[in-house]
């Protein structure tokens, strides 16, 4: 019938719908844009707007990256470069327009991943990036453990899910190196978590009230959180460190072998 291929002509048309997507997050001034512009065109932009609204940008794997789910097809496949493709989403870390970002968690079009862009020279101890990270950390990471109590039967679907924490702009001295970026997020996660559990108890609904067990990040009845304990919900987090701009070029390659290992 008409309508059918009408629809089926305007589904192949649009043909972002089927692609694999990663989803970028992160405060800004992080280095989505930066990084999206990088892998969109291979160089880094020398300049970057402030971004209003969520920008996608099809993107290749490089030359030489084997998505895993062509590790035993032919080079001279062709179906190897349409598996090779994805979509990548940027999504504004302003406060204001990070409903945005949950958005696209919330309605994921073949979701793949979601890459937490931090900026490693903002996260010492004491400083106030540190905080605002952990804080926008903890409640997409909230989001995500609650997904199974989600109305939107995408989110429910969504079995597992895998978080890369890029812990950007390792090339300025004051950038911590991965490990430190891991372990101060876990702390200052922690803390957010104590804070804001401490707000409920203080509104008068105890940790017993089954609904607000759910808002706490993790495992329940553990002082410190860790990344780790998102694995019971099938959060996987990793976090690996690179840098998009920078004097000696952009060191990514730890970023698109994860990439390419979830397509
Ligand atoms: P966004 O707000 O997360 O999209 O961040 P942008 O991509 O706009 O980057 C914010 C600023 O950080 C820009 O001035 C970038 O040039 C700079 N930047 C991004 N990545 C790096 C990096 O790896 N190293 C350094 N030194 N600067 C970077």
């Amino acid at each position: 019938s008409i309508p059918l291929l009408l629809h089926s002509f305007v589904f192949r048309a649009s043909g972002l719908t089927t692609l694999p997507s990663i989803l970028l997050i992160g405060p800004s001034g992080s280095g989505k844009t930066s990084l999206l512009t990088l892998f969109e065109r291979g160089t880094s932009a020398a300049q970057t707007h402030t971004s209003q609204a969520p920008i996608s940008a099809e993107c290749h794997l490089p030359v030489g990256t084997l998505a895993s789910s062509n590790k035993y097809r032919s080079v001279n496949d062709p179906t190897n470069r349409a598996h090779k493709k994805f979509l990548l989403i940027d999504t504004p870390g302003h406060g204001k327009l990070r409903h945005h970002a949950l958005a696209n968690i919330t309605n994921p079009q073949n979701l793949k991943g979601i890459i937490f862009v931090v900026d490693a020279a903002t996260l010492s101890a004491g400083d106030e990036g540190l905080r605002h990270t952990a804080d926008y950390l903890h409640d997409i990471l909230l989001i995500l453990q609650k997904r199974t109590e989600s109305k939107n039967k995408a989110v429910k679907a969504l079995k597992e899910i895998p978080i890369l924490i890029a812990a950007n702009k390792g090339d300025l001295f004051t950038a911590l190196p991965a490990s430190l970026v891991k372990s101060s997020l876990e702390m200052e996660i922690s803390k957010v978590r104590a804070s804001r559990s401490k707000g409920l108890l203080d509104s008068g609904i105890g940790m017993e009230d089954e609904g607000d067990r759910d808002e706490w990040l993790g495992e329940v009845g553990s002082t410190e959180f860790r990344f780790k304990q998102m694995e019971e919900f099938d959060v996987v987090v990793e976090v690996s460190g690179g840098n998009v701009a920078g004097g000696e070029g952009a060191v990514v390659d730890k970023w698109w072998a994860w990439i390419s290992e979830r397509l």
